[in-house]
C-alpha cells in the first residue's frame, strides 16, 4: 500500500514550540514499522515555522513574512535533523523535498517532482515533504500542508492519506463547546452541510484547521484516495488505519 502521512505542527511540538520528543519518537517508530511491513510511505511534515519559533526563542508564531521565512529556515533544519536521527535508528533513509505551488502547477516541474518522488520510493527512502516556506510568497504559496499533502497523494496515486491532527476527526459540532457533539466516522461527499461543520483553526502553531482538511478531502475523493483525519496523539492509530479499521473520520468513495 502507498500511504501519505501528514504530520501537523500540533502533533510534533508542544504549545511552547519545542519538540514533543515522546510523540515524535513513537511516530517515527510506527512509520518505520509500517514501511518494514512492505508499504511505501511519504511523510508531509509541518513544523518548520513552529519549531523555528521555539528555537529562536520568539514569543509567538511570527506574523510578518521575513520573520516567518527566517523561522522556517531555522526550523526546517531542526526538523530534518530529528527525522534523520530517529528514522536512522530503524535503518531508514530520509529525503527532503521542499516545494511551492509552482512545482505542482507547472507541468514540467510537476513531472520532475513526481519522477524524483517515484525514484526516491524505488530507492527505499522515506521522502519528507514540506512547503518551501523560505521562498513561498503570496503568489506561489500553497499555504497549508493539508492541501499540500492531498496534492502529493494525488500525484503519487496514493491509496490513503492520513492527516494527523490535534482532534479525533470531524464532529457534528465543536466538541470544545458542545458536549453533545459526536464524531462522524465516514463521509462520502464533502457537500455544504459537511463544510458548515468546519470551525476556524484554533492552533497557535500550525496553519490548517478543519476547513483546509475538508478541501484536502475533496481533492482525495476526486482521485479515489481514501483520506483519514485522526488524532496524532496516539501514533499506534496508524496500525489500525493500515488494517482498514475505522479510526477518526474517513473520507471515501466506498459506501460502508
Ligand atoms: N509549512 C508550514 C511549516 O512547516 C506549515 C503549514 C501548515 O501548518 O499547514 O511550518
Amino acid at each position: 500500500m502507498r500511504i501519505v502521512i501528514k504530520i501537523g505542527t500540533s502533533t510534533l511540538a508542544h504549545s511552547s514550540g519545542h519538540l514533543n520528543i515522546r510523540r515524535v519518537e513513537e511516530l517515527c517508530k510506527v512509520i518505520s514499522d509500517i514501511k518494514n511491513a512492505g508499504n511505501q510511505v511519504i511523510v508531509v511534515s509541518s513544523g518548520a515555522i513552529g519549531m523555528g519559533t521555539g528555537k529562536l526563542g520568539l514569543q509567538e508564531r511570527p506574523k510578518d513574512i521575513p520573520t516567518k521565512q527566517a523561522a522556517a529556515a531555522v526550523g526546517q533544519c531542526e526538523l530534518m535533523y530529528i527525522y534523520d536521527k530517529l528514522f536512522g535508528e530503524y535503518n531508514h533513509i530520509v529525503a527532503q523535498l521542499l516545494i511551492t505551488s509552482e512545482d505542482v502547477e507547472n507541468d514540467v516541474r510537476h513531472t520532475n517532482f513526481s519522477n524524483t518522488l517515484a525514484r526516491l520510493m524505488e530507492l527505499g527512502t522515506i521522502p519528507i515533504i514540506n512547503e518551501n516556506d523560505t521562498v513561498a510568497t503570496k503568489e506561489i504559496v500553497i499555504g497549508d500542508n493539508d492541501t499540500l499533502a492531498a496534492i502529493v497523494a494525488q500525484s503519487v496515486k496514493a491509496d490513503k492519506l492520513v492527516l494527523l491532527s490535534d482532534i479525533d476527526g470531524l464532529y457534528t459540532a465543536d466538541p470544545h463547546l458542545d458536549p453533545s457533539a459526536t464524531l462522524i466516522p465516514c463521509i462520502n461527499k464533502v457537500d455544504d452541510a459537511i463544510l458548515s461543520l468546519a470551525g476556524v483553526s484554533n492552533s497557535n502553531l500550525g496553519t490548517g484547521g478543519m476547513v483546509t482538511k475538508l478541501e484536502a478531502a475533496k481533492i482525495c475523493l476526486s482521485c479515489g484516495c481514501d483520506m483519514i483525519i485522526t488524532n496524532g496523539d496516539n501514533p499506534n492509530n496508524l496500525y489500525a488505519i493500515m488494517d482498514g479499521k475505522s479510526i477518526g473520520t474517513t473520507f471515501t468513495e466506498k459506501k460502508v
